[in-house]
């Protein structure tokens, strides 16, 4: 309930600092998702250029040339860095999902005005590119077909070549994907939408802001940008490897035409001429202030130096993955973001295990894998995080460790919604259970809870579950 009268601000602060007593501990490099450290002086200027354009509202260019100059520079900084020549066009947006969603929006347009034939739309999705598209699918009438991965979990040329139908306007690859890490063949992919003349997008999301990099080190990376050709539009996130505020992505096109495609106009409304280039109508200037300070903050130099730092650190994780009897990296990442397998134990206990010790990592299906994304900060954690892997390992193998270990855990995480709130797997559980004809006993950690989810009979109950799941996270909380 709002509350009558204001309270205090003294009262308002701490208890919000109570609140997020609970939150992952990100900051001591604890957590292998969701936040991107690149330390102390950088995180310090964001906020500043943050605050300083706190009120301002990138919906009305004219209104602040500020922001209108901050989104070009940025956008026209990222192209340059992903081989755009002076010809790519853009914007930025919230964040790597609305870029996508543009994508997919662009290529539906693309096809009204160039293939009007085609009355079902459809993309053609490697089964690792992000649910973002599916999201796109499912906003934007475009049917997303989905193919399956080679056993180097990249996406498989000849299953989307296959795919493609008349009816295909966009081909999907990433650079690379967020479950395995590897970049798929964007040559191959490009090259297949070259030949139906259809269009192609790189999901570098992830990739966009470090690959560039990570290849001046002298690391191997695989072509991927608009130096391929065919490739027609890429997403970088920049509140990712860019270290930017979040809220932060850009959506780049190989020319000003195909982004004409993304762009929104009416004329006939009362409150006057509206135009919008994105999803988004008010548009935080923070986030497009503060990106735009971090770019040039760090520079190629900067974006260099902590590139290196991480691909040493991610290297030093692959040793101690390694190093661990069963372990292992799924396929062999381009960068610093990979899934581990085991060969010989429940990978999700070890997870559980980790999660015991403070270590905060997602879970990943098809197969069980545990996920990494290694940025700057874990360069001071990693040593504590091999000893905790390796006794992690060593703890799942001890007998009897099921019965002993059911109290120590149940804030793990579910597979498919990240990050649940105390409690809540426990629920999961129970909601779960109820729906397993037979009815065994509530796996009380989260590795039973996988198992069994895994073994549901019907996806479809399951999806309904996880949808419970997102309704639950805006009840009243008890
Ligand atoms: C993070 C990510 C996205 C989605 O970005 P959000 O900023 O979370 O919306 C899409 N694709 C890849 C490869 C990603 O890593």
């Amino acid at each position: 309930m709002l509350p009558p009268n204001g309270l205090p601000r003294e009262e308002i602060l701490a208890a919000m600092q109570a609140a997020r007593q609970r939150d992952v501990d990100w900051q001591h490099g604890k957590v292998f998702s969701l936040v991107f450290d690149a330390g102390d002086e950088v995180n310090a200027l964001a906020k500043e250029a943050y605050t300083l354009f706190f009120s301002e509202n990138g919906l009305n260019p004219t209104a602040f040339p500020s922001l209108r100059r901050f989104e070009t520079e940025v956008v026209a900084m990222v192209g340059g860095l992903l081989g755009g020549q002076g010809q790519s066009a853009g914007n930025m947006t919230s964040g790597g999902t609305e870029s996508i969603l543009m994508a997919v929006l662009a290529a539906r347009e693309w096809a009204r005005a160039h293939r009007p034939q085609i009355r079902q739309p459809e993309m053609v999705l490697p089964r690792t590119a992000h649910p973002a598209f599916d999201k796109a699918a499912h906003y934007f009438g475009v049917k997303a077909v989905h193919t399956p991965v080679r056993e180097d979990f990249r996406a498989d040329p000849a299953a989307v070549r296959r795919a493609v139908t008349p009816n295909t306007v966009l081909i999907v690859g990433s650079a690379p994907s967020y479950p395995h890490g590897v970049v798929d063949p964007i040559a191959d992919l490009a090259q297949i939408a070259q030949e139906r003349e259809i269009l192609c997008h790189v999901d570098a999301c992830v990739g966009g802001m470090m690959l560039p990099f990570v290849r001046r080190l002298g690391y191997p990376v695989p072509p991927f940008d608009f130096s391929v050709p065919g490739v027609t539009s890429i997403s970088v996130d920049l509140h990712k490897y860019g270290y930017a505020a979040k809220g932060a992505s850009v959506i780049l096109y190989r020319s000003k035409a195909l982004r004409r495609h993304q762009l929104f106009a009416t004329t006939e409304w009362p409150g006057g001429i509206y135009a919008s280039p994105t999803m988004t109508g008010t548009r935080p200037g923070g986030a497009i202030a503060a990106a735009w300070a971090v770019l040039n903050f760090l520079g190629e130099a900067g974006y260099l130096r902590i590139a290196d730092v991480v691909m040493r650190t991610t290297q030093q994780f692959r040793d101690a993955i390694h190093a661990v009897a069963g372990l292992k990296v799924l396929s062999n990442p381009e960068m610093s973001v990979m899934a581990i397998a085991s060969d010989r134990d429940p990978i999700y206990e070890i997870g559980d295990e980790l999660a015991a010790r403070g270590w905060h990592l997602d879970r990943q299906q098809f197969p069980p894998s545990l996920h990494l994304t290694i940025n700057y900060v874990h360069r001071d954690s990693a040593q504590r995080f091999f000893l905790d892997l390796a006794q992690s390992a060593q703890a799942v193998r001890r007998p009897g460790l099921g019965k002993a270990g059911s109290r120590l855990l149940p804030a793990a995480a579910a597979a498919v919604v990240k990050a649940l709130p105390e409690g809540v797997a426990s629920w999961l559980t129970g909601r779960a259970a109820a729906l397993l004809k037979g009815g065994e006993g509530l796996p009380q950690r989260s590795a039973a809870m996988y198992g069994m989810m895994g073994t549901l009979p019907n996806r479809g109950d399951l999806r309904e579950l996880v949808l419970d799941l997102l309704e639950s996270f805006t009840d009243p909380q008890r």
